[in-house]
Protein backbone atom coordinates (compact mmCIF):
# COMPACT_ATOMS: atom_id res chain seq x y z
CA UNK A 1 0.00 0.00 0.00
CA UNK A 2 1.10 3.62 -0.65
CA UNK A 3 0.80 6.20 1.70
CA UNK A 4 0.69 9.86 1.12
CA UNK A 5 3.10 10.81 3.59
CA UNK A 6 5.99 8.39 5.55
CA UNK A 7 5.42 9.98 8.35
CA UNK A 8 2.53 12.31 10.06
CA UNK A 9 3.01 14.08 13.18
CA UNK A 10 0.36 15.29 15.15
CA UNK A 11 1.84 18.45 17.36
CA UNK A 12 4.23 21.43 16.47
CA UNK A 13 5.67 21.38 19.90
CA UNK A 14 9.33 20.50 20.48
CA UNK A 15 8.96 16.73 20.50
CA UNK A 16 7.05 16.85 17.33
CA UNK A 17 9.18 19.72 15.26
CA UNK A 18 12.91 17.81 16.12
CA UNK A 19 11.06 14.12 14.83
CA UNK A 20 9.57 15.58 11.58
CA UNK A 21 13.04 17.71 10.73
CA UNK A 22 15.31 14.76 11.19
CA UNK A 23 13.05 12.47 9.51
CA UNK A 24 12.60 14.30 6.06
CA UNK A 25 15.86 16.39 6.03
CA UNK A 26 18.03 13.52 7.11
CA UNK A 27 15.82 10.54 6.78
CA UNK A 28 14.85 11.21 3.10
CA UNK A 29 10.63 10.64 4.95
CA UNK A 30 7.68 12.44 3.37
CA UNK A 31 6.70 13.99 6.53
CA UNK A 32 2.91 15.79 7.14
CA UNK A 33 3.00 17.63 10.34
CA UNK A 34 -0.08 19.04 12.02
CA UNK A 35 -0.36 21.93 14.46
CA UNK A 36 -3.98 23.37 15.53
CA UNK A 37 -2.10 26.29 17.95
CA UNK A 38 0.75 28.15 16.56
CA UNK A 39 3.49 25.99 15.85
CA UNK A 40 6.92 26.10 18.87
CA UNK A 41 4.22 24.80 20.91
CA UNK A 42 4.47 24.99 25.38
CA UNK A 43 7.98 25.91 25.40
CA UNK A 44 8.16 28.77 22.98
CA UNK A 45 4.33 29.96 22.87
CA UNK A 46 3.47 29.63 26.93
CA UNK A 47 5.90 28.29 28.35
CA UNK A 48 9.85 28.07 29.00
CA UNK A 49 10.65 31.12 26.45
CA UNK A 50 7.96 33.95 27.29
CA UNK A 51 8.09 32.68 30.58
CA UNK A 52 12.27 33.04 30.85
CA UNK A 53 11.64 36.32 29.93
CA UNK A 54 9.44 37.64 31.71
CA UNK A 55 12.01 36.12 34.67
CA UNK A 56 14.39 38.66 33.08
CA UNK A 57 12.06 41.82 33.30
CA UNK A 58 11.26 40.21 37.05
CA UNK A 59 14.73 40.66 38.26
CA UNK A 60 15.44 44.16 37.40
CA UNK A 61 14.30 45.97 40.26
CA UNK A 62 16.63 43.95 42.54
CA UNK A 63 19.64 44.29 40.49
CA UNK A 64 19.08 48.25 40.23
CA UNK A 65 19.04 47.90 44.24
CA UNK A 66 22.33 46.36 43.85
CA UNK A 67 23.76 48.81 40.86
CA UNK A 68 22.94 51.92 43.88
CA UNK A 69 24.44 49.87 46.46
CA UNK A 70 27.72 50.25 44.00
CA UNK A 71 27.71 53.69 43.90
CA UNK A 72 25.25 54.25 40.43
CA UNK A 73 22.44 56.91 40.82
CA UNK A 74 20.05 54.60 39.40
CA UNK A 75 15.85 54.46 40.52
CA UNK A 76 13.54 51.85 38.86
CA UNK A 77 10.88 54.26 37.74
CA UNK A 78 7.19 52.20 36.86
CA UNK A 79 7.13 48.68 35.06
CA UNK A 80 5.06 49.07 31.38
CA UNK A 81 3.68 45.82 31.37
CA UNK A 82 1.59 46.48 28.08
CA UNK A 83 5.26 47.63 26.40
CA UNK A 84 7.00 44.22 27.74
CA UNK A 85 3.95 42.28 26.46
CA UNK A 86 3.94 43.46 23.28
CA UNK A 87 7.59 43.33 22.93
CA UNK A 88 7.37 39.89 24.19
CA UNK A 89 4.55 38.64 22.06
CA UNK A 90 6.81 40.08 18.45
CA UNK A 91 9.28 37.90 19.78
CA UNK A 92 7.25 34.82 19.76
CA UNK A 93 6.07 35.91 16.82
CA UNK A 94 9.91 35.38 15.24
CA UNK A 95 10.51 32.37 17.04
CA UNK A 96 7.23 30.83 15.64
CA UNK A 97 8.33 32.47 12.27
CA UNK A 98 11.92 30.37 12.52
CA UNK A 99 10.08 27.49 13.73
CA UNK A 100 7.80 27.26 10.28
CA UNK A 101 11.37 28.08 8.15
CA UNK A 102 13.13 24.95 9.96
CA UNK A 103 10.19 22.96 9.17
CA UNK A 104 10.16 24.10 5.58
CA UNK A 105 13.66 23.67 4.59
CA UNK A 106 13.31 20.22 6.06
CA UNK A 107 10.93 19.67 3.56
CA UNK A 108 8.33 19.06 6.03
CA UNK A 109 4.54 19.90 5.12
CA UNK A 110 2.49 21.93 7.66
CA UNK A 111 -1.11 21.45 8.50
CA UNK A 112 -2.55 24.18 10.96
CA UNK A 113 -5.10 22.17 11.86
CA UNK A 114 -6.23 19.92 14.78
CA UNK A 115 -5.82 16.59 13.75
CA UNK A 116 -7.44 13.33 14.72
CA UNK A 117 -6.67 9.56 14.35
CA UNK A 118 -9.15 7.78 11.88
CA UNK A 119 -7.05 4.27 11.96
CA UNK A 120 -3.90 2.91 12.56
CA UNK A 121 -2.62 5.03 9.33
CA UNK A 122 -5.00 7.73 8.79
CA UNK A 123 -5.47 10.68 9.93
CA UNK A 124 -8.37 13.41 9.89
CA UNK A 125 -7.54 17.04 9.94
CA UNK A 126 -10.50 20.10 10.82
CA UNK A 127 -10.16 21.09 7.71
CA UNK A 128 -11.79 17.84 6.42
CA UNK A 129 -8.72 16.38 4.35
CA UNK A 130 -7.63 13.10 5.49
CA UNK A 131 -4.12 11.78 5.20
CA UNK A 132 -2.76 8.41 5.47
CA UNK A 133 1.06 7.55 6.46
CA UNK A 134 3.18 4.92 7.22
CA UNK A 135 3.66 6.30 10.93
CA UNK A 136 1.91 8.37 12.66
CA UNK A 137 3.70 10.42 15.73
CA UNK A 138 1.67 12.06 18.92
CA UNK A 139 3.53 14.88 20.08
CA UNK A 140 0.27 17.03 21.64
CA UNK A 141 2.28 17.49 25.01
CA UNK A 142 0.14 18.72 27.58
CA UNK A 143 -2.49 21.30 28.62
CA UNK A 144 -2.70 23.09 32.49
CA UNK A 145 -4.91 21.17 35.28
CA UNK A 146 -7.68 23.11 36.83
CA UNK A 147 -8.73 21.79 40.25
CA UNK A 148 -12.68 21.23 40.43
CA UNK A 149 -13.59 23.35 43.17
CA UNK A 150 -16.51 25.98 42.99
CA UNK A 151 -15.33 29.46 41.15
CA UNK A 152 -12.38 27.78 39.69
CA UNK A 153 -13.66 29.60 36.69
CA UNK A 154 -12.16 32.64 38.18
CA UNK A 155 -8.60 31.60 37.92
CA UNK A 156 -6.07 31.57 35.35
CA UNK A 157 -3.48 28.95 33.85
CA UNK A 158 -0.31 29.64 32.76
CA UNK A 159 -1.39 29.80 29.53
CA UNK A 160 -2.77 32.80 30.28
CA UNK A 161 0.00 34.53 32.51
CA UNK A 162 1.17 36.04 29.07
CA UNK A 163 -1.68 37.71 27.99
CA UNK A 164 -2.80 39.76 30.99
CA UNK A 165 -4.81 42.78 30.14
CA UNK A 166 -2.68 44.84 33.60
CA UNK A 167 -0.64 43.58 35.85
CA UNK A 168 -2.76 42.59 39.32
CA UNK A 169 -2.06 44.07 42.96
CA UNK A 170 -2.51 40.88 44.75
CA UNK A 171 -2.27 37.56 43.23
CA UNK A 172 -1.86 34.09 44.84
CA UNK A 173 -0.86 31.17 43.63
CA UNK A 174 -2.44 27.91 43.79
CA UNK A 175 0.58 25.23 43.59
CA UNK A 176 4.20 24.38 44.55
CA UNK A 177 5.86 22.97 41.45
CA UNK A 178 8.00 24.25 39.21
CA UNK A 179 5.39 27.08 37.33
CA UNK A 180 3.74 28.06 41.00
CA UNK A 181 7.36 28.97 42.27
CA UNK A 182 8.59 30.49 38.95
CA UNK A 183 5.60 32.72 38.31
CA UNK A 184 5.51 33.75 42.43
CA UNK A 185 8.68 34.72 41.92
CA UNK A 186 8.08 36.48 38.87
CA UNK A 187 4.88 38.16 40.25
CA UNK A 188 6.76 39.17 43.09
CA UNK A 189 9.56 40.72 41.31
CA UNK A 190 7.56 42.80 39.06
CA UNK A 191 6.04 44.30 42.04
CA UNK A 192 2.77 42.30 42.75
CA UNK A 193 2.26 41.31 46.26
CA UNK A 194 2.03 37.29 46.02
CA UNK A 195 1.27 34.65 48.30
CA UNK A 196 1.59 30.87 47.52
CA UNK A 197 -0.78 28.30 48.57
CA UNK A 198 0.54 24.80 48.60
CA UNK A 199 -1.32 21.87 50.03
CA UNK A 200 2.16 19.93 50.74
CA UNK A 201 4.43 20.38 53.63
CA UNK A 202 6.98 22.09 51.22
CA UNK A 203 7.33 23.39 47.50
CA UNK A 204 9.15 22.16 45.18
CA UNK A 205 8.82 18.30 46.02
CA UNK A 206 11.07 15.34 44.55
CA UNK A 207 13.77 18.30 44.40
CA UNK A 208 16.10 17.79 47.36
CA UNK A 209 14.87 18.91 50.91
CA UNK A 210 17.92 20.88 52.18
CA UNK A 211 17.48 23.01 48.44
CA UNK A 212 13.92 23.83 48.56
CA UNK A 213 14.23 24.45 52.42
CA UNK A 214 16.66 26.89 50.81
CA UNK A 215 14.30 28.41 47.86
CA UNK A 216 11.60 28.90 49.79
CA UNK A 217 13.61 30.41 53.23
CA UNK A 218 14.96 33.07 50.31
CA UNK A 219 10.90 33.71 48.21
CA UNK A 220 9.93 34.40 51.67
CA UNK A 221 12.51 36.66 52.92
CA UNK A 222 12.17 38.62 49.74
CA UNK A 223 8.28 38.92 50.50
CA UNK A 224 6.69 36.54 49.22
CA UNK A 225 3.79 34.99 51.65
CA UNK A 226 3.83 30.86 51.36
CA UNK A 227 1.45 29.28 53.22
CA UNK A 228 2.10 25.45 52.99
CA UNK A 229 -0.38 22.85 54.41
CA UNK A 230 -3.14 25.04 52.74
CA UNK A 231 -5.33 24.33 49.52
CA UNK A 232 -8.04 26.40 48.29
CA UNK A 233 -11.43 25.02 48.58
CA UNK A 234 -13.16 28.07 46.86
CA UNK A 235 -13.44 31.47 45.06
CA UNK A 236 -15.98 34.00 44.52
CA UNK A 237 -16.40 37.20 43.17
CA UNK A 238 -15.97 40.21 45.41
CA UNK A 239 -16.34 43.81 45.44
CA UNK A 240 -12.24 43.58 45.33
CA UNK A 241 -11.83 40.89 42.89
CA UNK A 242 -12.10 37.49 44.18
CA UNK A 243 -12.51 36.14 47.65
CA UNK A 244 -10.36 32.89 48.11
CA UNK A 245 -11.34 30.36 50.63
CA UNK A 246 -9.31 27.82 52.05
CA UNK A 247 -8.63 24.95 53.74
CA UNK A 248 -7.28 26.92 57.10
CA UNK A 249 -10.39 28.44 57.11
CA UNK A 250 -9.02 31.99 56.00
CA UNK A 251 -11.07 33.91 53.25
CA UNK A 252 -8.71 36.25 51.51
CA UNK A 253 -9.26 38.82 48.46
CA UNK A 254 -7.14 38.88 45.13
CA UNK A 255 -7.31 40.03 41.98
CA UNK A 256 -5.38 37.45 40.44
CA UNK A 257 -5.90 33.11 40.79
CA UNK A 258 -3.18 31.37 39.19
CA UNK A 259 -4.02 27.83 39.19
CA UNK A 260 -0.14 25.89 39.00
CA UNK A 261 -1.91 23.20 39.57
CA UNK A 262 0.29 20.41 37.37
CA UNK A 263 -0.56 19.68 33.62
CA UNK A 264 -1.97 16.60 32.25
CA UNK A 265 -1.43 14.86 28.64
CA UNK A 266 -3.50 16.22 25.86
CA UNK A 267 -4.47 12.83 24.72
CA UNK A 268 -8.05 12.18 24.43
CA UNK A 269 -10.51 13.31 21.84
CA UNK A 270 -7.83 11.85 19.31
CA UNK A 271 -9.13 8.51 18.85
CA UNK A 272 -6.67 7.02 20.53
CA UNK A 273 -8.59 4.48 22.84
CA UNK A 274 -10.65 3.07 19.89
CA UNK A 275 -7.41 2.10 18.20
CA UNK A 276 -5.73 0.38 20.94
CA UNK A 277 -3.16 2.72 22.16
CA UNK A 278 -2.31 1.86 25.70
CA UNK A 279 -2.90 4.93 28.24
CA UNK A 280 -2.17 4.93 31.92
CA UNK A 281 -3.62 5.96 34.41
CA UNK A 282 -2.91 9.71 34.31
CA UNK A 283 -4.18 9.87 30.87
CA UNK A 284 -0.27 9.25 29.15
CA UNK A 285 0.12 7.60 26.20
CA UNK A 286 2.08 4.50 27.41
CA UNK A 287 5.14 3.73 24.91
CA UNK A 288 8.22 1.04 25.11
CA UNK A 289 11.65 2.66 25.10
CA UNK A 290 11.88 3.64 21.53
CA UNK A 291 8.29 5.56 22.24
CA UNK A 292 6.32 3.09 20.27
CA UNK A 293 2.91 2.31 21.48
CA UNK A 294 1.18 -0.63 21.55
CA UNK A 295 -0.14 -0.38 17.43
CA UNK A 296 2.85 -0.48 15.76
CA UNK A 297 2.65 2.46 13.38
CA UNK A 298 1.57 4.54 16.27
CA UNK A 299 4.52 6.48 18.04
CA UNK A 300 4.80 9.56 20.84
CA UNK A 301 6.81 11.50 22.08
CA UNK A 302 7.26 14.69 24.75
CA UNK A 303 4.33 15.55 27.58
CA UNK A 304 1.71 13.42 26.26
CA UNK A 305 4.24 10.26 27.46
CA UNK A 306 4.62 11.84 31.11
CA UNK A 307 7.74 10.43 31.22
CA UNK A 308 10.37 13.63 32.29
CA UNK A 309 8.04 16.68 31.34
CA UNK A 310 10.63 19.05 30.14
CA UNK A 311 11.96 20.18 26.59
CA UNK A 312 15.48 19.23 25.92
CA UNK A 313 14.01 15.43 26.61
CA UNK A 314 11.01 15.86 24.01
CA UNK A 315 13.40 16.82 21.57
CA UNK A 316 15.74 13.84 22.36
CA UNK A 317 13.12 11.54 22.38
CA UNK A 318 11.52 13.06 18.95
CA UNK A 319 15.44 12.89 17.56
CA UNK A 320 15.59 9.00 18.50
CA UNK A 321 12.23 8.36 17.10
CA UNK A 322 12.82 9.92 13.74
CA UNK A 323 17.29 7.95 13.86
CA UNK A 324 15.34 4.77 14.89
CA UNK A 325 12.04 4.63 12.26
CA UNK A 326 13.75 6.71 9.56
CA UNK A 327 17.76 6.76 9.56
CA UNK A 328 17.95 2.82 10.47
CA UNK A 329 19.86 3.76 13.50
CA UNK A 330 17.99 1.96 16.98
CA UNK A 331 17.95 4.57 19.56
CA UNK A 332 16.51 4.51 23.06
CA UNK A 333 15.75 8.31 24.74
CA UNK A 334 18.16 8.36 27.74
CA UNK A 335 16.57 9.57 30.80
CA UNK A 336 19.18 8.79 33.26
CA UNK A 337 20.38 11.98 34.72
CA UNK A 338 18.60 14.85 33.52
CA UNK A 339 19.56 17.85 34.80
CA UNK A 340 16.87 20.33 35.50
CA UNK A 341 16.82 24.08 36.60
CA UNK A 342 14.17 25.64 38.61
CA UNK A 343 14.10 29.82 37.59
CA UNK A 344 12.95 31.26 40.85
CA UNK A 345 14.81 33.93 42.54
CA UNK A 346 17.37 32.41 43.62
CA UNK A 347 17.52 29.77 40.91
CA UNK A 348 17.97 25.51 41.31
CA UNK A 349 19.32 23.51 39.32
CA UNK A 350 19.69 20.30 40.19
CA UNK A 351 20.83 16.53 38.43
CA UNK A 352 20.94 13.35 40.08
CA UNK A 353 19.40 11.98 43.39
CA UNK A 354 18.32 14.11 46.40
CA UNK A 355 20.05 13.53 49.79
CA UNK A 356 16.96 11.14 50.40
CA UNK A 357 17.07 9.34 47.24
CA UNK A 358 20.66 8.55 47.36
CA UNK A 359 20.29 7.20 51.45
CA UNK A 360 17.49 4.74 50.40
CA UNK A 361 19.45 2.92 47.87
CA UNK A 362 23.49 3.33 48.89
CA UNK A 363 25.70 4.52 52.03
CA UNK A 364 26.64 7.92 50.75
CA UNK A 365 28.47 11.02 51.91
CA UNK A 366 26.86 14.09 51.97
CA UNK A 367 29.14 17.73 51.14
CA UNK A 368 27.31 20.92 51.30
CA UNK A 369 28.32 24.52 51.90
CA UNK A 370 25.89 27.70 52.33
CA UNK A 371 27.50 31.42 52.43
CA UNK A 372 26.94 35.09 51.11
CA UNK A 373 28.09 35.48 47.49
CA UNK A 374 30.08 38.48 47.24
CA UNK A 375 28.31 40.17 44.77
CA UNK A 376 25.30 40.41 47.03
CA UNK A 377 27.45 40.44 50.54
CA UNK A 378 28.75 43.91 48.99
CA UNK A 379 25.86 45.44 49.16
CA UNK A 380 24.93 44.00 52.41
CA UNK A 381 22.23 41.64 51.47
CA UNK A 382 21.41 38.74 52.70
CA UNK A 383 21.29 36.07 50.52
CA UNK A 384 22.94 33.01 50.68
CA UNK A 385 24.13 30.34 47.84
CA UNK A 386 23.80 26.86 48.37
CA UNK A 387 25.55 24.18 46.58
CA UNK A 388 25.32 20.01 47.61
CA UNK A 389 27.19 16.96 46.51
CA UNK A 390 25.69 13.70 47.29
CA UNK A 391 28.37 10.94 46.63
CA UNK A 392 28.59 7.13 46.50
CA UNK A 393 30.39 6.00 49.63
CA UNK A 394 31.27 2.75 47.95
CA UNK A 395 32.00 4.13 44.20
CA UNK A 396 33.12 7.52 45.37
CA UNK A 397 30.82 8.93 42.40
CA UNK A 398 28.60 12.04 42.30
CA UNK A 399 25.22 11.38 42.36
CA UNK A 400 23.98 14.31 42.56
CA UNK A 401 24.31 18.05 43.06
CA UNK A 402 22.27 20.52 44.08
CA UNK A 403 22.55 24.38 43.22
CA UNK A 404 20.69 27.34 44.86
CA UNK A 405 22.65 30.17 43.29
CA UNK A 406 22.04 32.91 40.83
CA UNK A 407 22.39 31.33 37.49
CA UNK A 408 22.20 28.06 39.28
CA UNK A 409 21.05 26.86 35.48
CA UNK A 410 23.63 27.77 34.12
CA UNK A 411 25.89 26.08 36.72
CA UNK A 412 24.23 23.06 36.40
CA UNK A 413 24.36 22.46 33.24
CA UNK A 414 28.10 22.38 33.13
CA UNK A 415 28.67 20.15 36.16
CA UNK A 416 26.10 17.52 34.47
CA UNK A 417 28.18 16.98 32.16
CA UNK A 418 30.75 15.52 34.67
CA UNK A 419 28.44 14.03 36.57
CA UNK A 420 26.61 12.17 33.87
CA UNK A 421 30.40 11.06 32.15
CA UNK A 422 30.61 9.00 36.05
CA UNK A 423 33.02 11.47 37.71
CA UNK A 424 34.00 10.78 41.61
CA UNK A 425 34.26 13.19 44.34
CA UNK A 426 38.17 12.97 43.75
CA UNK A 427 37.82 14.32 39.92
CA UNK A 428 35.77 17.29 41.73
CA UNK A 429 38.42 17.75 44.25
CA UNK A 430 41.66 17.48 41.35
CA UNK A 431 39.78 20.43 39.51
CA UNK A 432 41.02 23.59 39.81
CA UNK A 433 39.31 26.09 41.13
CA UNK A 434 37.75 29.40 38.68
CA UNK A 435 38.70 32.61 41.25
CA UNK A 436 36.35 34.13 42.28
CA UNK A 437 33.08 32.89 41.11
CA UNK A 438 30.66 30.55 43.24
CA UNK A 439 30.74 27.71 41.44
CA UNK A 440 34.56 27.20 42.41
CA UNK A 441 33.22 25.94 45.71
CA UNK A 442 31.70 22.45 44.08
CA UNK A 443 35.83 22.09 44.04
CA UNK A 444 36.69 23.21 47.25
CA UNK A 445 34.41 21.18 49.31
CA UNK A 446 36.60 19.04 51.79
CA UNK A 447 34.81 17.31 54.39
CA UNK A 448 31.51 15.67 54.02
CA UNK A 449 28.93 17.09 56.42
CA UNK A 450 27.50 13.98 57.36
CA UNK A 451 27.26 10.28 56.18
CA UNK A 452 24.27 8.52 55.74
P1 LIG B 1 4.33 20.10 39.00
O1 LIG B 1 3.93 18.68 38.92
O2 LIG B 1 5.75 20.47 39.13
O3 LIG B 1 3.54 20.79 40.21
C1 LIG B 1 2.16 20.71 40.36
C2 LIG B 1 1.81 21.28 41.70
O4 LIG B 1 0.41 21.38 41.82
C3 LIG B 1 2.30 20.42 42.84
O5 LIG B 1 2.77 21.28 43.85
C4 LIG B 1 1.05 19.67 43.26
O6 LIG B 1 1.03 19.31 44.61
C5 LIG B 1 0.00 20.72 43.01
N1 LIG B 1 -1.33 20.16 42.76
C6 LIG B 1 -1.66 19.17 41.91
N2 LIG B 1 -2.98 18.93 41.96
C7 LIG B 1 -3.50 19.78 42.87
C8 LIG B 1 -4.80 20.01 43.37
N3 LIG B 1 -5.84 19.30 42.94
N4 LIG B 1 -4.94 20.96 44.31
C9 LIG B 1 -3.89 21.66 44.75
N5 LIG B 1 -2.63 21.50 44.32
C10 LIG B 1 -2.45 20.56 43.39
O7 LIG B 1 3.65 20.76 37.73
P2 LIG B 1 3.78 22.17 37.05
O8 LIG B 1 2.44 22.42 36.48
O9 LIG B 1 4.38 23.18 37.96
O10 LIG B 1 4.78 21.88 35.87
C11 LIG B 1 4.52 20.80 34.97
C12 LIG B 1 5.80 20.23 34.48
O11 LIG B 1 6.36 21.10 33.52
C13 LIG B 1 6.87 20.08 35.55
O12 LIG B 1 6.77 18.88 36.24
C14 LIG B 1 8.11 20.17 34.73
O13 LIG B 1 8.43 18.88 34.28
C15 LIG B 1 7.75 21.09 33.60
N6 LIG B 1 8.26 22.45 33.83
C16 LIG B 1 9.60 22.66 33.87
C17 LIG B 1 10.12 23.91 34.08
C18 LIG B 1 11.59 24.10 34.12
O14 LIG B 1 12.30 23.22 33.66
N7 LIG B 1 12.09 25.20 34.68
C19 LIG B 1 9.26 25.07 34.27
C20 LIG B 1 7.86 24.73 34.23
C21 LIG B 1 7.39 23.48 34.02
P3 LIG B 1 1.76 17.97 45.14
O15 LIG B 1 3.22 18.28 45.20
O16 LIG B 1 1.17 17.78 46.49
O17 LIG B 1 1.42 16.90 44.19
Amino acid sequence: MTFDYDLFVIGGGSGGVRAARIAAAEGGARVGLAEESRMGGTCVIRGCVPKKLMVFASGFPADLDLARAYGWDVTAGAFDWPRFRTTLEGELDRLEGAYRSTLANAGVTMHDARAVLEDAHTVRLATGETFTAAHILIATGGHPFRPDIPGAELGVTSNEMFHLPALPKHALVVGGGYIASEFACILHGLGVKTTQYYRGAQILRGFDDEARGHVSTAMQERGITIRCGTDLIHLEKSPGGICAKATDGSQHEFDLVLFATGRVPNSTGIGLQTLGVQMGRRGQIVVDDYSQTAVPSIFAVGDVTDRINLTPVAIREGHAFADTVFRGIPTKADHDLVASAVFTQPEMGAIGLTEEAAREQEPIEVYATSFRPMKTAFAGRTDRVMMKLIVSQGSRRVLGCHIVAPDAGEMIQLAAIAIKMGATKEDFDRTVAVHPTMAEELVTLRKPIRRA
